[in-house]
């Protein structure tokens, strides 16, 4: 098996070199932002953990409609999207879970 590369000049240093720094500012935006929670309101309204609102935030979705159900009492759910939510949304209220991900509201 074989690996290949892409030709590599200094302008290929100075991409990658950028693209990391890039790549950090926004970690570090998404790390201020979670422990910042200004859409505190907003999340809960929503019933979604901070993880979700903050960190994992940016998950290519694909755009059509998608039919799930939800993970505990198994109610249809249909999303536009393929970022579904595990849980709908009375099983997460009454269980204090985000209805994204199934953790712990916090
Ligand atoms: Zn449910
Ligand atoms: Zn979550």
């Amino acid at each position: 098996m074989q690996i290949g590369h892409f030709p590599w000049d200094i302008n290929t240093q100075k991409n990658i070199t950028q693209e990391h720094k890039r790549y950090i500012k926004q970690i570090e935006k998404e790390l201020t932002d979670y422990l910042d929670d200004n859409s505190l309101k907003d999340r809960k309204k929503e019933q979604l953990c901070k993880y979700c609102t903050y960190i994992d935030n940016h998950r290519i979705a694909m755009s059509a409609f998608f039919d799930t159900w939800c993970a505990k009492c198994n109610t249809p759910m249909q999303f536009v999207n393929s970022d579904v939510n595990m849980l709908c949304k009375y099983c997460a209220v009454e269980n204090n879970s985000c209805c994204k991900c199934g953790a712990e509201m916090d």
